[in-house]
């Protein structure tokens, strides 16, 4: 059948014979919007629409017609954001973006103007969107950027975060895995029982924290955003992950020789933070890691976005309702966080004496950067070094 839409107007073939409902979902149009018309009739959407019909489907709302309006001015909009039932243009995006920043800080205490922040860069539009909005609010805001040895990848990443620091003129750490610690990520794809992403994972927040202690920055600052902890909460209660559901709050205070942790983008989904820095002009990697295909977090946001697009405003549903209305009821962290922390016996980090045996304790950093180390040392077929031809 011949489907004409309208505002813009184009023309999409479908096969039929299909009722409308299939017919609009399809072409990807929310029924609400529209009238669907056929033969001159208005048609509902359980009409079956015959595979030679010539139908229409016209826009309904109002203001609808036409491109949508900026919520606060009235002017053409760039951006829709479908959860808040509201679109904004370029000047109104970026108010949008630092008011849901502002009311992120105030609301968890997550840092005032005399402390130091560190914010954990990677070259990707989350993290340089925070450090943007936190330099621009006036907070003292330093970068760190950790060498992963991925390729152009990160050589590409560091360029990046290294520009958007000489155009703030500000203060940028790095610290490359193989430099400082013999080994980078693509290494850790020999290891048998733990992904690259996760010996990734690992490294970036040993780093992170350890620079932050070394140095004395009162907070450390992670570009988090909506999408990436609602996943993130998806797959800890996939698998009821107690410790982990106690603990996720995008404001964990210091504890043990840890820094404060912060994610000030919790509130903002991906699209935001992409579409502030298009319009902000900061220059993002946009590529994906080549090494994404172990990264469950993403299989995750594939389901809740299939979600949010039938039902707008899920993902946040999800996410809000279980930081202010489940997670100290029902995962006080008292209760499901009891891990003793010591201090490592090589690096001085502090870690849960759980997690190891006998003897002098080791942080997960240091043993699994032992595993590599050894893997490294593998001929090719895994045979140990000096083993036997
Ligand atoms: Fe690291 Fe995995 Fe992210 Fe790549 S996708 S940067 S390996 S966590
Ligand atoms: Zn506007
Ligand atoms: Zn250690």
């Amino acid at each position: 059948m011949k489907v004409k839409l309208r505002n813009p107007d184009r023309t999409e073939l479908v096969d039929g014979p299909m009722n409308v409902a299939a017919v609009l979902d399809r072409l990807d149009v929310n029924p609400e919007t529209v009238l669907v018309i056929c033969d001159g009739e208005l048609v509902t959407k359980d009409h079956v629409l015959p595979a030679d019909a010539e139908v229409e489907i016209r826009p309904v709302i109002s203001g609808g017609a036409g491109p949508a309006r900026c919520h606060a001015c009235e002017r053409t909009a760039v951006i829709e954001i479908r959860r808040h039932g509201a679109a904004y243009c370029a000047e109104h995006l970026i108010d949008h973006v630092r008011g849901q920043v502002r009311t992120a800080i105030d609301h968890l205490s997550m840092v005032s103007y005399d402390e130091w922040v560190l914010v954990a860069v990677s070259g990707g539009k989350d993290s340089l969107a925070l450090w943007d909005v936190l330099l621009d609010m006036g907070y003292r805001a330093d970068g760190l950027y950790v060498g992963l040895g991925i390729g152009t990848y990160s050589s590409r990443s560091e360029q990046l975060v290294r520009a958007f620091a000489d155009a703030r003129q500000a203060t940028l750490h790095t610290v490359d895995l193989a430099d400082e610690y013999g080994y980078d990520i693509p290494a850790a794809t020999a290891l048998r029982r733990r992904s690259s992403c996760g010996v990734c994972g690992l490294s970036k927040r040993y780093v992170f924290n350890r620079v932050a202690v070394d140095h004395g920055y009162d907070v450390m600052a992670t570009g988090h955003n909506l999408d990436d902890e609602a996943a993130t909460l998806l797959g800890n209660v996939l698998r009821w992950q107690t410790p982990m559901l106690a603990r996720q709050s995008p404001c964990l205070p210091a504890r043990d020789g840890m820094s404060r942790k912060i994610k000030p983008l919790y509130r903002l989904g991906e699209r935001e933070t992409a579409a502030y820095c298009v319009i902000k002009g900061v220059d993002y990697v946009v590529e994906e890691c080549p090494m994404v295909a172990g990264n469950t977090v993403l299989r995750y946001k594939d389901a809740l976005n299939e979600l949010e697009r039938h039902s707008p405003g899920t993902k946040a549903a999800f996410l809000f309702g279980y930081l202010e209305r489940a997670r100290d009821r029902h995962f006080p962290s008292d209760e499901h966080d009891t891990a003793e922390v010591v201090a490592c016996g090589r690096c001085g980090q502090p870690t849960g004496v759980r997690e190891h045996g006998r003897g002098d304790p080791l942080c997960a950093f240091c043993r699994t950067h032992d595993r590599v180390l050894a893997v490294m040392d593998e001929p090719r077929g895994g045979a140990p070094v000096g083993a036997a031809p």
